[in-house]
């Protein structure tokens, strides 16, 4: 049984097809990318998958469990995550705050900054943010404000909320988009960390094709909202279709 599986997956929005009867599978452990141009539907996938979007059509199983319908904390909470957009970090909150909350949110259901009123911070959740602020080499910044942090140190918290929700699965939207050459090289460091010692499965969106080709098992490709191909980085590199797609040669 595959940890991710999807049948006839479909997303309109109006009269547009974002998604358009997409069946694809995931195994534990795999590191998986989803490529494709913009608008393809990419984050549209992961908006459905997590639960933020409600498909139109189709199935969703993860760990052999029907996810159609569910809350996205519910979601999270049988171990399906996702890197954040910088939007959802609170800006006035120290570093560390910000991975408490995500860490603290995935037990209580919700997001919320009211977390700071109670004074029970669990055990649990200072270790969790304590190994995730290590993990992500934050440690040194955990008592910055958030919105202090310099841009690459902000898409590296993103990661971290993700990461502190504790997931068995972490979807990684554009995590290198912006970023300088270095921090990219210390992100993809990281992606393989989380593969190798953490057992992670990701589905990495990413535009950069060296990163894509140097780290995934398998690549979808996704165009117009349509699956047009799967297949290991060698088989992707010589399909005719995605050539003429995507990769423009
Ligand atoms: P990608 O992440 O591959 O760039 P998206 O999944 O963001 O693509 O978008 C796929 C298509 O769906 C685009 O045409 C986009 O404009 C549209 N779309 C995405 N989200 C919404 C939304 N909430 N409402 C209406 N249209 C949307
Ligand atoms: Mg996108």
């Amino acid at each position: 049984m595959s940890l991710l599986e999807t049948r006839g997956l479909t997303k309109t929005f109006g009269g547009l097809r974002a998604l358009s009867d997409v069946n694809l599978s995931v195994e534990q452990g795999e590191l998986v990318s989803l490529i494709g141009p913009n608008g393809a539907g990419k984050s549209t996938l992961i908006n459905v998958i997590t639960g933020r979007l409600r498909p139109s059509d189709g199935d969703i199983r993860y760990d052999g469990q029907d996810i159609v319908g569910m809350d996205p904390h519910e979601i999270a909470q049988l171990g399906v995550g996702r890197t954040f957009q910088t939007a959802s970090i609170f800006p006035e909150r120290t570093v560390r705050e910000n991975v408490e909350i995500a860490a603290h949110a995935v037990e209580e259901g919700s997001f919320s900054v009211n977390f700071f009123r109670r004074r029970d911070y669990f055990d649990d959740v200072i270790e969790r943010t304590d190994t995730v602020l290590e993990t992500i080499e934050l440690e040194d910044e955990q008592e910055l404000e958030a919105k202090s942090l310099p841009y690459g140190d902000k898409r590296r918290l993103e990661v971290a909320i993700g990461l502190a929700t504790g997931p068995d699965l972490m979807f990684m939207d554009e995590p290198t988009a912006g970023m300088s050459p270095t921090e990219t090289e210390m992100t993809v460091e990281l992606i393989e960390q989380l593969r190798e010692e953490w057992g992670m499965t990701i589905c990495l969106v990413e535009h950069d094709m060296d990163v894509i080709f140097g780290v995934s098992d398998r690549i979808f490709v996704l165009n117009e909202g349509e699956l047009i191909a799967d297949g290991t980085p060698s088989e992707i590199r010589e399909n005719e279709t995605v050539r003429e797609a995507y990769l423009g040669s």
